[in-house]
């Protein structure tokens, strides 16, 4: 069985993200989300919220799963028994990070691969900063993130749906 997590903060999840986890669940048998809950940045959502907010938005994709983790990402990519962790590159700006990231892991971990899905042209501007940052601001933010998200990026900042 094949198995590769996603890891993120998916502070929250956007359309960018979705569109990486529907790609990657056709590539391997089993694609585990993994909600990072040590990020240095002081999220908008707890773990567990960014969690449901994905769940919801993947139950149509019986092989992929959502579990929050703290610690090294190859640890939980050895727990997961995953081979494999996806990334998505959407700009120049991603691809130094990304690189210095994977490369760092393959010397911890050998056994784990680092592949990379460009993000689709329709989402490349697209960051959870963005989404927040419009919201914030009382921007319509439907076009980036699922209804469930939106509606509770609205609550988060007091905000009613127009
Ligand atoms: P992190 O804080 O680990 O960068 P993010 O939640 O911002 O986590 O993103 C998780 C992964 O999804 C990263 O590999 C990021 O490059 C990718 N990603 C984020 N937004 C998009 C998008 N719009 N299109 C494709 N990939 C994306």
């Amino acid at each position: 069985m094949r198995i590769a997590v996603y890891p993120g903060s998916f502070d929250p999840v956007t359309l960018g993200h979705i569109d990486i986890i529907s790609r990657s669940s056709r590539l391997f048998d089993k694609l585990i989300v993994g909600v990072l809950n040590n990020s240095s940045k002081i999220p908008l959502f707890s773990a567990q919220e960014r969690v449901n907010m994905i769940e919801d938005a993947v139950r149509e994709y019986p092989n992929v799963e959502v579990q929050s983790f703290d610690g090294l990402l190859v640890d939980f990519a050895r727990m997961s028994h995953a081979t494999a962790v996806v990334r998505g590159l959407r700009a120049v700006t991603d691809f130094e990070y990304e690189l210095q990231m994977s490369q760092t892991n393959h010397i911890i971990a050998p056994d784990i691969d680092t592949i990379f899905l460009t993000t689709n042209l329709n989402y490349a501007y697209l960051s959870s900063s963005v989404v927040k940052e419009v919201a914030r601001y009382g921007g319509d933010i439907s076009k980036f993130v699922t209804t469930l998200v939106r509606d509770k990026v609205l609550d988060k900042y007091n905000i009613t749906a127009k």
